[in-house]
């Protein structure tokens, strides 16, 4: 399996039904810094990270490895395991999210799962924001997808990376404040960037966001959807997580 190469110093490996268990298009980012590489998600067991230990010990095998996690949901956190003496970093609540619901996630989605999946907490947390100056990578909280989500933003190639806060067709909200996920979404739009990636969707054209905070507006204002089919499908399973959790 190869990564793509989506900027100077940037890659993406992306998953789906023919190299893993987990059918869903689900990617990790890696960017390899001067003297770090960032391993950003770990999806959905040690045997998807192998691809990485191999390209990391290809590329840049000197360079001290940094993972994150980009929030709790088990299919950006379930390989961990496989960098278990590296620094792993996520926001506060995403580890206490995961110390709490990791064992019932390996239960749920044990069938979608590639390999070892032993809990396997982040060492190192943060609020707010988490910057690397020497590297130009920067972690800030950008609550959305699920309140704990954290974006990552290359400063020196101008990639953002937001991880589930934007997905084609439609976004999955996981979390009820979305007045919270609309201003993540406007402070986006103050970040010089010149390439955008989600997980589940790779690289998307920036009206995405413009598109995503439209929807988001209606349902806070409670305006009409005009949704294609595919988005209604989302928008059914959204609108049951909302009342869930309201
Ligand atoms: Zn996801």
């Amino acid at each position: 399996m190869k990564a793509k190469q989506i900027s100077k110093r940037g890659y993406l490996f992306t998953f789906d039904s023919k190299n893993s268990n987990f059918e869903v298009e689900t990617s990790i980012y890696i960017i390899i810094g001067d003297k770090k590489v960032f391993v950003i998600d770990t999806h959905c067991g040690a045997d998807s990270m192998m691809y990485v230990h191999d390209f990391i010990n290809h590329k840049c095998k000197d360079h001290e490895i940094v993972v994150v996690n980009t929030h709790y949901d088990w299919d950006h956190v379930f390989g961990n395991m496989a960098f278990s003496k590296h620094t792993i970093i996520s926001h506060q609540e995403t580890y206490d999210m995961l110390d709490q619901h990791w064992e019932s996630m390996e239960i749920a989605n044990k069938d979608s799962c590639d390999g070892d999946t032993s809990k396997c907490l982040p060492n190192k947390t943060f609020v707010g924001d988490l910057d690397f100056l020497d590297e130009g990578v920067r972690l800030f909280h950008s609550p959305g997808h699920t309140h704990d989500s954290i974006s990552v933003y290359d400063n020196q190639d101008k990639v953002l990376f937001v991880a589930d806060n934007l997905e084609k067709p439609l976004p999955y909200l996981q979390d009820h404040r979305l007045q919270l996920y609309v201003n993540t979404l406007n402070y986006y739009h103050t970040l010089n960037f010149e390439t955008l990636v989600c997980t589940h969707s790779g690289v998307v054209d920036f009206e995405t966001i413009e598109f995503t905070k439209g929807y988001l507006n209606s349902i806070i204002h409670d305006k009409p959807l005009d949704l294609t089919t595919e988005q209604l499908e989302v928008h059914g399973v959204n609108r049951l997580e909302l009342k869930k959790r309201k």
